[in-house]
């Protein structure tokens, strides 16, 4: 928490914004150090992984996905290691811009559930998603006019 603080009142700063803190949950499972969850501005991390390396976590990890947090802020949507998040890391952060933790795989993820129409796969937002869910109403793509639906579909 307190590596998350530094590094953001110092991209703040830097970029003279005053962007949320992001939630931190520590219920990543499997080979992930992290992943960057963007809509809902959240960073998980692997309790394990922490556990076992808690330097390279304060060090790099915690700045490595705050950086993806901060660029879907002040960027939009570019590609996840590009340029932008390189300048995040090195310029604005001060830390080495690596692409993946030495002892991990890594993912950003999107807070979005994939749909399919008859012609292409759509995304659609949490809040779309469970509007569906809920059966409040239903979507339709403008190129093909057929009703969207999940993908893969759920299991009932
Ligand atoms: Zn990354
Ligand atoms: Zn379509």
């Amino acid at each position: 928490m307190r590596s998350l603080r530094e590094n953001l009142q110092r991209a703040n700063l830097h970029l003279a914004r005053n962007y949320p803190e992001p939630k931190i949950v520590y219920q990543q499972r499997g080979t992930a150090a992290g992943t960057a969850w963007l809509e809902s501005n959240e960073i998980r991390l692997n309790p394990v992984l922490l556990m076992e390396n808690q330097q390279a976590f304060l060090d790099e990890v915690v700045p490595h996905e705050l950086a993806h947090l901060l660029v879907w802020k002040h960027f939009g949507r570019v590609a996840p290691h590009g340029k932008e998040w390189k300048w995040m890391m090195e310029t604005v952060l001060g830390v080495p811009a690596r692409r993946t933790h030495q002892f991990e795989l890594h993912s950003v993820r999107r807070n979005t559930f994939p749909y399919r129409c008859g012609c292409q796969q759509h995304q659609l937002t949490v809040r779309r998603h469970n509007r569906v869910l809920r059966g409040e109403t239903e979507y339709r793509c403008v190129r093909c006019g057929e009703k969207l639906r999940p993908e893969p579909p759920p299991l009932s």
